[in-house]
Formats: structure tokens, sequence, C-alpha cells
């Protein structure tokens, strides 16, 4: 059976940045299942999943336009030392906005703090090492919700 929309798939992935360092690996955890053809993962992605078949292992180079976008300069702002009032602010640490994003500091001036609410694999090259474990259809009601239930899925 090969993946197609409406299909789920289970697979294992690791996930390099050009260095060579790993950015993220479902490696000693459960594969990710998704329902394809759904948007539940990157364009890059979901691309060059479809029509691969359980058993097939294979690498994919993914550009921003078709992961995590590129960054957004508007999304890096400045505001004042003040706004986090007396907490510690250190470069790197992440805080949560009113609106629910999350900002990363990436310079701490004495009367200012900037933030970038890019996500962190904006402008990122990504390099995905893959392996398709399964593939099944998927029941009418996962596809009516849009993601998958059951095992690596939604409990609802
Ligand atoms: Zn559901």
């Amino acid at each position: 059976m090969q993946i197609t929309k409406n299909k789920v798939a289970a697979i294992h992935y690791t996930l390099r940045d050009n260095d060579g360092n790993i950015i993220d690996t479902s490696d000693g955890r459960d594969p990710l299942h998704y329902l394809h053809g759904a948007g539940n993962l990157i364009l890059g992605m979901e691309e060059g999943l479809e029509g691969k078949a359980k058993g097939d292992k294979f690498q994919l180079k993914i550009s921003p336009d078709k992961g995590y976008g590129e960054k957004d300069p508007n999304m890096v702002q400045k505001v004042p030392r003040s706004a986090f009032g007396d907490q510690e602010v250190r470069k790197g640490m992440k805080f949560s906005t009113n609106q629910g994003n999350v900002v990363t500091v990436t310079e701490v001036g004495l009367d200012s703090v900037t933030v970038d609410a890019n996500h962190e694999l904006a402008g990122v090259e990504l390099n995905f090492d893959v392996e398709v474990m399964e593939v099944r259809n998927a029941t009418n009601e996962e596809i009516t919700h849009g993601h998958v239930h059951g095992p690596g899925g939604h409990h609802h």
C-alpha cells in the first residue's frame, strides 16, 4: 500500500541541519503517525512521502519555503527591558507572549531586549532521514477530524 491522500502512515525520522547536527529524531520513541494530505506535516515532507510504501528508506532535503518558512525580519523586535519586570533575561531564553507565541531572546541591552518570534527552524534547510514503518487506510472519523486516532494519535 502506498502513501496517498487519506492514508495513515507511521514514520521514523531524523532531522539534521546542514552541518549534520541532529535537531530532532523519533529514534528511541514510537514512530510518528500522521494523516497524509491533511496538512499534518510540513509541505516538503508530505511531498516526499507521497507514493512511498512500508519499508522505504530515503533522504529528503527540504528548503525553508516548503519547511518552516523564511525568517521574517518584522518578527524581530526590540522591547523595553521593563516589560520583563524583575525576571532574569538572558540570550537564548524563551518566553510566551500574551498572544501565545513563543519568542527567543537574541540580545539583551541595558534598556531594551531583542526578541525573535520566528519559528526556530525558519530559514533553515532541513535534511531528513525517513523510514516508512506502516501504511493503512484512514477511518472515516479520522478523515473528518483531519488527524490520526488510536496509537500514536489523538485519544478522545
Ligand atoms: Zn479526532
